[in-house]
């Protein structure tokens, strides 16, 4: 029993992105919302994310939501400052795969994507001395681009706080349990919450709150942590400018051209994005010397003059990665803790879905019937891999895209 107890209708652990946009979806509806963070608003994964923007997807939902929170982002004043830029998104595939590309491609046009099936030739208008060894068919979105991910945060928190939210920041949720009267967020300073409805947005350390609310580790949620380092470049004149982003999977690695003059540099390459590590260990706090002469020599051997470039910094963050790659959206009652939602398990991609995981969240802790709902949460729940309907991929060869 804490020393003291206040209450809200929900209480959101977690302020990344997802926590802030489903704090801000709810508290638009005039529920009463409180938000408890730990740190500070995105000081987790969102804080280190490259918050690239894109819509290429290979799983419909997925490609929905995406499409739905891509004109969130570019018509965010509403809510504040996200940063986002549109700068274009260039997908080459290896011809092996300009099949289920292609096929891909017209299924996103058929949600209403900007998606346009290009060419190597058209690339290099951008890059003139581009590489284009294995590529094969090309994809490319005029609307996608990137945002900053602190300011989405942010701008999230504090239009939730205009309509009423209370953000609880530097506490720690150390559990939350469930009886018949509902549940209750146990505070590191000895105080508990009572709410209706508790949400965990707690990304890669959901599975430590659930074992300190006493669920045995035999009911944690599939999700490991792995690393995902982005160097960060200050590119050269040849470069300059509002570019489009190159993902490129032939290299397994994305090339995103920031602000006039930044190049950030991260892996497509499974192995390396599911590779898990114990986050109860030592972190690396920047790319170790073998991934960054690795990675920059994928980046030179396309673009060549980017051996001109400066280094700026390496950023080693953390994915929450499910077996499909993609989130868990539910409710916890059958671990015994009624009211109590999950949406965590992003997978490394979570940051430009935000705005849907805030619409789906709301909604469904809201009590709209799935069938009712913008999209269908569903797919998203944690049975899924033990019924085997995981959240299908075209992807899973060409590189961690989804
Ligand atoms: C390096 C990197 C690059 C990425 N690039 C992209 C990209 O280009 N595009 C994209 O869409 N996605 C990208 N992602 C993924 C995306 O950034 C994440 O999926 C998303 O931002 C995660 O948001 P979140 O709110 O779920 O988690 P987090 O931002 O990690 O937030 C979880 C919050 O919960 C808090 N918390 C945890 N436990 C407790 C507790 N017990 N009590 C109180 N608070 C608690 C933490 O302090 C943290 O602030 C990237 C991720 C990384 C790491």
């Amino acid at each position: 029993m804490g020393e003291h107890k206040a209450s809200s209708e929900f209480v959101v652990i977690g302020s990344g992105s997802t926590g802030s946009s489903i704090a801000y979806h709810l508290a638009r509806m005039g529920k009463s919302v409180t938000v408890v963070e730990r740190n500070g608003i995105a000081s987790g994964n969102t804080g280190k994310s490259s918050a690239l923007v894109r819509t290429h997807y290979s799983s419909r939902i997925i490609a929905e939501m995406s499409l739905y929170s891509l004109n969130a982002f570019r018509d965010f004043d509403g809510i504040g400052y996200s940063g986002f830029t549109r700068t274009g998104m260039f997908f080459p595939f290896d011809e092996k795969y300009a099949g289920i590309a292609r096929k891909n491609s017209e299924m996103l046009r058929s949600v209403g994507i900007n998606e346009q099936e290009s060419t190597v030739n058209y690339i290099k208008e951008f890059y003139t001395d581009l590489n284009t060894e294995g590529y094969g068919f090309v994809s490319y979105e005029p609307d996608s681009g990137y945002a900053d991910p602190v300011a989405t945060a942010n701008a999230f928190i504090d239009k939730a706080k205009e309509f009423g939210a209370r953000i609880m920041l530097k506490k720690k949720a150390v559990s939350v349990d469930s009886n018949s009267n509902g549940p209750s967020v146990h505070l590191d300073d000895g105080s508990e919450i009572k709410a209706s409805k508790v949400i965990l947005a707690t990304n890669v350390w959901t599975n430590d709150l659930l074992s300190e609310s006493g669920i045995s580790k035999n009911k944690n949620l599939p999700i490991n942590a792995s690393l995902h380092d982005v160097i960060y470049l200050r590119r050269p004149d040849e470069y300059k400018g509002n570019r489009p982003t190159l993902m490129d999977p032939p290299s397994l690695a994305y090339y995103k051209m920031e602000g006039n003059s930044v190049t950030a540099i991260g892996s497509l390459d499974p192995s390396i994005d599911n590779k898990p590590i114990d986050i109860h260990g030592e972190i690396p706090e920047g790319a170790s010397d073998e991934y960054l002469e690795d990675y920059l020599q994928r980046i030179i051997q396309r673009l060549p003059a980017v051996k001109k470039a400066s280094l700026i910094s390496t950023v080693s963050g953390i994915y929450d990665m499910t077996p499909d790659g993609q989130a868990i959206i539910d409710s916890l009652s059958s671990l015994g803790l009624d009211s109590v939602y999950v949406c965590a398990g992003l997978s490394g991609h979570g940051f430009k879905l935000s705005p849907a995981y805030g619409k789906i969240v709301s909604e469904m802790v809201t009590d709209v019937s799935p069938e009712n709902a913008t999209f269908d949460w569903r797919p998203f729940s944690k049975e899924r891999f033990a019924s085997g309907k995981l959240i299908p991929s075209l992807y899973s060869e060409v590189g961690t895209i989804y």
